[in-house]
């Protein structure tokens, strides 16, 4: 059992409950809020509450959200890299996490946690992807469509430009939309907007130019630069 503060409100307990507190928060719940966090995080979902977790890795704390059908969010908790210490010998594990668990937002989130450990182990042949939440994606959209790409299409080790990926992802002149999607992915690493490259050279930024070292990093522990 991990610890964790008891929620200030009732989390279900039968399926029947589960109903009742689905609706309520589901209604106070807005995707056009102004941050991806915020945008993203939420109490709930219409599948239901949301749990936030704190996980330690070895690129800092992670934040991963999640609710009973998958991830919101998976990101560094440290908006910018000023204080970037990546130690590969910490070990990736749950140490925190905001409501006592009910049985409903664990399976996604330690399946999120199993992939970052397999991740950071170099083990990407091991990873089982956990699920994303629908309601994460915009159904429909070029950026959804960006967003399920990527990872399908290119892989651990690999790179791909932004016209690359805006060809794979159907629509060869839509830099710009896929410049804006990696912008606002929500699942930092399993989404991995970190192999996408400018195509002048260099790495590009990443999180707005607020984390390139953590940029760097990844592409080096992938083996894409050395
Ligand atoms: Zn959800």
């Amino acid at each position: 059992m991990l610890r964790g503060t008891k929620a200030p409100v009732c989390l279900p307990t039968s399926s029947s409950s589960i109903f009742r507190f689905w609706r309520i928060p589901a209604v106070r719940y807005k995707m056009s809020v102004k941050s991806k966090r915020q945008r993203c995080v939420g109490s709930s979902c219409h599948h239901g509450p949301t749990n936030t977790y704190h996980v330690s890795s070895p690129v800092g704390t992670m934040e991963l959200v999640s609710c009973p059908r998958g991830l919101h969010y998976m990101s560094q908790t440290d908006e910018t890299d000023e204080y970037f210490t990546p130690d590969k010998s910490i070990e990736v594990m749950v140490t925190s996490q905001k409501y006592q668990d009910n049985g409903y937002t664990y399976k996604p989130l330690l399946l999120g946690v199993d992939w970052l450990r397999h991740y950071f182990k170099g083990q990407h042949k091991c990873q089982v992807s956990p699920t994303i939440c629908a309601s994460v994606f915009k159904e429909g959209s070029f950026t959804a469509k960006v967003w399920k790409t990527l990872p399908e299409k290119v892989k651990f080790g690999h790179s791909v430009s932004y016209t690359q990926l805006a060809d794979l992802s159907g629509n060869i002149k839509a830099c710009r939309a896929v410049g804006a999607a990696m912008k606002a992915n929500p699942i930092q690493l399993i989404i991995p907007c970190h192999r996408v490259l400018p195509e002048g050279g260099g790495v590009g930024n990443y999180s707005g130019g607020n984390k390139n070292k953590m940029k760097l990093w990844l592409l080096k522990h992938e083996g894409v630069i050395k």
